[in-house]
């Protein structure tokens, strides 16, 4: 028997080593997906907004904005910088996967 509403997979934000190198990993609990393929790098400071925006980071309260570009209120560099930071204080945080991992 088929489950309904099937849980959805969790992904875990992660310092990758070495960590002085201020990379974030990405970690699927899905364990369909070989082990070696379970994590995505992030290796762009473009990418931050993104995902700590779906660990509950707000880049701006007037929602004109990703995070990546200027809003009216405050400038692309500043909003990725805040997001860096907001994902080095929610380290080890798990939150359902919206899609990195194709699901
Ligand atoms: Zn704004």
């Amino acid at each position: 028997m088929q489950a309904i509403n099937p849980k959805p997979f969790m992904i875990t934000i992660e310092l990758a080593e070495p960590r002085r190198m201020g990379n974030f990993l990405i970690v699927s609990n899905d364990e369909s997906i070989p082990l070696e393929d379970r994590g995505i790098l992030i290796q762009t400071d473009g990418d931050y907004p993104g995902i700590a925006s779906t660990f509950g980071w707000v880049p701006c309260e007037c929602g004109e904005t990703d995070g990546t570009v200027d809003c009216s209120h405050r400038t692309a560099d500043e909003m990725i910088g805040e997001a860096f930071e907001f994902l080095l204080d929610h380290e080890g945080e798990t939150v359902e996967d919206p899609g990195y991992f194709g699901g």
